[in-house]
């Protein structure tokens, strides 16, 4: 079932959709269906939350994320519903990917978490969020291991690697690089004491800002740099990555990953 979190100033569609819950129709279809049978009231901006639902499914990270990451990342972005925003949430295994032609066309935000099933969003799907960023302006989000997502890929053009990938006890101490940026707005330097290193280089374009900057410390006490976001205007849209975010550390419950990515909602959103 999708989670969603309406904008505060619209609590009749919440009335009107508990109403019909009540009524006995299957909850599913009934969120679903009644959602979108709603037109969006003016105003009303929508972020959706994709995953592709492994890492409440694997082990050593369903610990950690038991309801899986987009969850996670939803509820931390909950504030934004004060300011006119619906939050939703989508997976792969949802029809159509989690991503209807219909649900893609009302999103203005796209957030994106995948790891091991990057190979199986289709085609077709990933031409449709392109277009989306580039010709409309919706913006995009990509999520740590989403830099091998297929759509950010396919934005950026290049191989999005990165020099290396080590899940082994590296810290980092992430520092605000651009203040002025409206996605460290209110951010202050912070740690992770445990992040999965993504070392430099990263093959992408040069991007048109670097708020957060990170400086790695391994377990035998040696430092290495490493950008903690990037960002880019690709057509009409804006793309951001965020570095942290590996499925067996608590990242999307820190407030401070919180506050950066409601930033990144609405500094990616299409401006109207
Ligand atoms: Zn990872």
């Amino acid at each position: 079932m999708n989670t969603i979190y309406e904008p505060e100033s619209h609590r009749h569609q919440r009335i009107t959709r508990r109403h019909a819950l009540a009524l006995g129709a299957a909850a599913t279809a009934a969120a679903t269906v009644n959602f979108n049978l709603l037109a969006a009231p003016a105003g009303q901006r929508t972020v959706v939350v994709w995953s592709e639902g492994t890492a409440n499914v694997n082990a050593n990270s369903k610990k950690v994320y038991p309801n899986d990451i987009n969850i996670a990342v939803a509820e931390g972005l909950k504030p934004l519903a004060a300011r006119g925003w619906q939050i939703i949430t989508a997976g792969l295994a949802d029809p159509d990917q989690g991503l209807s032609d219909k649900r893609l066309n009302d999103t203005d935000v796209l957030i994106w978490w995948g790891h091991q099933k990057h190979g199986d969003v289709k085609d077709e799907l990933v031409a449709k969020i392109v277009k989306r960023v580039k010709e409309d302006g919706m913006g995009f989000i990509a999520l740590h291991s989403s830099h091998f997502a297929k759509p950010l890929k396919k934005l950026l053009g290049t191989a999005c690697s990165w020099g290396e990938y080590q899940a082994d006890g590296t810290s980092v101490k992430i520092t605000v690089k651009e203040p002025n940026h409206p996605i460290v707005k209110g951010v202050k330097d912070f740690a992770l004491p445990l992040i999965e290193r993504y070392g430099e280089p990263f093959a992408v374009p040069t991007p048109e800002a670097v708020p957060l900057d990170g400086v790695y410390t391994k377990p035998n006490g040696e430092q290495a740099p490493g950008r903690m976001c990037l960002c880019w205007t690709i057509g009409k849209g804006k793309v951001f990555y965020f570095t942290p975010g590996h499925e067996t550390y608590d990242d999307f419950f820190r407030p401070e990953v919180r506050l950066i990515l409601a930033n990144a909602v609405e500094w990616t959103a299409p401006k109207r």
